[in-house]
């Protein structure tokens, strides 16, 4: 776990956080790194249970996350602008609660104390999630259970 100050981020805003701050928020479940789809009309978000090729389904680590925007250039980087309009994002990424003014759930490793519980609760999508390059399709893996 970092060494941050405690619950800083129920009092510290999102455009003051210190980067140590602003990594511990996210919480690692790699809901980010999935393929998704979006109703242009509605901005509804359908997330497919397929994940990019660089994500590391045990640990949960981009494979090459410095070159991660150039392997892929639709890679989500969130920044105080992303946030502006977060739609996009899973509901239970860090960044839009906060940016939504919303609180952390029980199982966020800094409510928690303890990084399991994004595996435990079931947030963590390594152990279901398919690689993309073992699928062709991705409209047959399209799920609901993930917002
Ligand atoms: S969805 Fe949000 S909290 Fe989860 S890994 Fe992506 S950026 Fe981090
Ligand atoms: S490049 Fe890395 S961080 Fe970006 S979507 Fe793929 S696995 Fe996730």
């Amino acid at each position: 776990m970092p060494d941050c100050d405690n619950e800083f981020w129920k009092t510290v805003p999102l455009q003051a956080m210190n980067k140590t701050q602003w990594e511990a928020l996210c919480d690692r479940c790699a809901k980010c790194c999935l393929h998704r789809f979006e109703e242009r009309k509605t901005r509804q978000i359908q997330f497919t249970n397929v994940c990019c090729r660089y994500l590391d389904r045990e640990s949960g680590d981009c494979r090459d996350y410095p070159n991660r925007s150039r392997n892929v250039p639709d890679c989500v980087r969130v920044t105080l602008a992303v946030l502006e309009d977060p739609y996009w994002l899973p509901e239970s990424c860090a960044y839009r609660l906060l940016a939504e003014r919303k609180a952390l759930p029980q199982w966020h490793p800094l409510v928690s104390g303890d990084p399991h519980t994004v595996v435990s609760s079931g947030n963590f999508v390594g152990g279901w999630a398919v690689c993309e390059l073992e699928t062709d399709n991705l409209e047959h893996h399209l799920i609901d259970w993930v917002r």
